[in-house]
């Protein structure tokens, strides 16, 4: 396996390889890989003839008051798993690598991008869409892979190479969650014992609200309330927000048909947690 830190290196490398007509796979993370990043690379592995990892933390998407500089940071353990989950390359540039002299240019999803997440982090799937747009302009994917976990996010890239008619496939894969629920995350580690059990809240919600739709109610206001109740229970957890929306365009309704996403964002303790279930209303 082959590690690059420069983008200009990385560029030819996979020009290189797409001029050789193979099939590239990509799977863009900002590293601390967990068995949720390592279920991206095994699926890309299986259809790719080369699977590229990408480690970068990105700043962009981060706010001024977020966890940034203490976002976790491993590479010589993320190169170690990266390799064996079959990955034939990790491309890990710096900050300065790939925005020298910072960004000028930034990438607007429009709506997509504005809500929920987007409301409580603004400019956050501005830095998304940029950096992932200059991933993909440097690693030249035909094959794109992104977690499920991050829903918002998938519709926001959906968006993306749909308006800049990028030439990759996309493929969101389901959540990987520890035993009790939790979504894998690389943020669930700064939970402390009591916390992290409390992070379970989370999946409890989703599934209690699966569960209203499923034995009959329509009114998304009250899959919110039963959700959020469970919640609310837990002392240390702060609501951002609980919803039952469009899972296409994100958008509120008030009755609930077709393809619904349940999403959840929730503070345990200091701690930033989302979720989300999609529910086939039929
Ligand atoms: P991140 O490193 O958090 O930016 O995540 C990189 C990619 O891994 C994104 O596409 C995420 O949606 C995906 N991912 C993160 N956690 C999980 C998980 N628990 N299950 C599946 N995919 C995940």
């Amino acid at each position: 396996m082959t590690v690059i830190r420069a983008a200009r290196r990385m560029a030819a490398r996979s020009e290189r390889l797409r001029r050789q007509g193979k099939q590239l796979g990509v799977v863009p993370t900002m590293g601390a890989l967990h068995e949720g990043h390592l279920s991206l690379v095994r699926a890309a592995v299986k259809a790719n003839d080369v699977v590229i990892v990408t480690i970068f933390v990105n700043p962009l998407q981060f706010g001024p008051h977020e966890d940034f500089r203490r976002y976790p940071r491993n590479l010589p353990r993320d190169i170690r798993l990266a390799r064996r989950a079959g990955a034939d390359i990790v491309f890990a540039p710096s900050v300065q690598e790939i925005s020298p002299t910072g960004f000028g240019t930034t990438i607007d999803v429009g709506p997509i991008g504005e809500r929920l997440e987007g409301r409580f982090r603004p400019g956050h799937f501005r830095g998304v869409a940029t950096v992932v747009a200059a991933l993909f302009h440097l690693t030249k994917p035909t094959h794109a892979y992104f977690g499920q976990k991050d829903y918002q996010q998938t519709l926001v890239i959906k968006r993306l190479v749909k308006d800049l008619c990028l030439d990759v496939r996309l493929h969101v894969l389901p959540t990987v969650r520890e035993r009790d629920g939790v979504a894998m995350s690389s943020r669930n580690r700064y939970l402390r014992v009591e916390q992290r059990r409390q992070a379970a809240v989370l999946w409890r919600a989703l599934r209690a609200g699966r569960e209203r739709i499923r034995t009959g109610e329509r009114r998304a206001s009250a899959v919110a309330a039963r959700m959020r109740r469970l919640i609310k229970a837990i002392p240390s957890a702060r609501i951002d927000y609980v919803v039952a929306v469009d899972a296409a365009t994100l958008a509120p309704v008030r009755r609930l048909r077709g393809c619904v996403a349940l999403l959840v964002a929730v503070w345990i303790g200091r701690t930033r947690l989302i979720d989300n279930l999609l529910v086939d209303v039929s």
